[in-house]
C-alpha cells in the first residue's frame, strides 16, 4: 500500500516536472501548477502515510536517531550479531538514565524481558510489551514506570537502564522489536519531525494541522517544490 502510494506520487511528479520544463511559465503559473499538483497528490499522500508515526522516544534524542556502528555492531534491522545471529529490531539511541517517553498513544500489556535467564545482564534485563491499535511491539532495556495500562503520547514510561555497565563502549539504546519480529521500519516511521521541524506551507495552504499525518510526504513535496523553484 505504501509502495503503491510512492508509485503514484512519483508518476505525478514525473508528469508535472516534464510539463513545467517544456514551457517558460511565469511564477504565478508555477504557483498555480504547484497548488493543482498538490491537490492531485492528496489521495496519494493518504496512502503513503499508512503506518505508525513515532514521536520522541528518548530524552536527548528528539529525532529518534538510530544507533550507528559501534564495538558491538549496529542498530538497524538485520545487522549481524556475534554468533551468526541477526538483529531482530531497531535500536534508538538513548543515554543511560534518560527518560523514555511513549512515542504514541499506547497500551502497556505487560513487562518484557530481553533475556530469558533473569540473571543474565540483570542490570538491563527489563522492558515493556506494548500495543498501539493493532500494532504490537516491545521496548527493551528500560525500567518501566508501570507495566500495565494506557498511556498518552509523550508521557514518561520508563528510564534507560545502565547499559554501559553491561556493555562498556556500546551506544546505549532502546531496542524496538515488533512482536512478529518483522522489520519495524516497514510499520513504524521513526523520523520524528513533529517537534523539530517547521510545518511550513502545508499549514497555510490548508489552514489545518494535516502535518501530523503527512510529515514524510510533506518533506517530499517541499523538496520537490524547492527544486521546482530553483529550476524555474
Ligand atoms: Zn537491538
Amino acid at each position: 500500500m505504501r509502495a503503491a502510494g510512492f508509485l503514484i506520487t512519483a508518476l505525478l511528479l514525473q508528469t508535472s516536472s516534464s510539463s513545467s520544463s517544456s514551457s517558460s511559465s511565469s511564477s504565478s503559473e508555477q504557483r498555480y501548477h504547484l497548488t493543482s499538483t498538490f491537490v492531485l497528490l492528496f489521495p496519494a499522500l493518504i496512502t503513503v502515510s499508512a503506518g505508525l508515526q513515532f514521536g520522541q522516544l528518548c530524552s536527548g534524542n528528539p529525532t529518534n536517531t538510530i544507533r550507528g556502528s559501534d564495538i558491538k555492531g549496529s542498530g538497524h534491522y538485520g545487522a549481524p550479531r556475534t554468533g551468526g545471529g541477526k538483529h531482530k529490531g531497531v535500536d534508538i539511541e538513548c543515554a543511560d538514565g534518560s527518560d523514555v517517553y511513549a512515542p504514541t498513544d499506547l497500551k502497556i500489556t505487560n513487562a518484557a524481558r530481553p533475556y530469558v535467564d533473569v540473571n543474565k545482564n540483570a542490570a538491563i534485563n527489563k522492558g515493556l510489551n506494548i500495543t498501539a491499535g493493532d500494532i504490537c511491539f516491545k521496548l527493551w532495556y528500560i525500567r518501566p514506570v508501570k507495566t500495565y495500562g494506557t498511556v498518552q503520547k509523550g508521557e514518561k514510561i520508563g528510564t534507560m537502564l545502565p547499559m554501559q555497565s553491561v556493555f562498556p563502549g556500546i551506544t546505549s539504546h532502546v531496542h524496538v522489536e515488533m512482536c512478529d519480529k518483522s522489520d519495524p521500519t516497514s510499520t513504524i516511521d521513526f523520523l520524528n519531525t513533529e517537534d523539530t521541524q517547521d510545518k511550513g506551507w502545508l499549514h497555510w495552504d490548508f489552514g489545518l494541522d494535516y502535518s501530523r499525518h503527512f510529515e514524510a510526504p510533506s518533506r517530499l513535496c517541499r523538496m520537490w517544490a524547492g527544486s521546482l523553484v530553483a529550476s524555474g
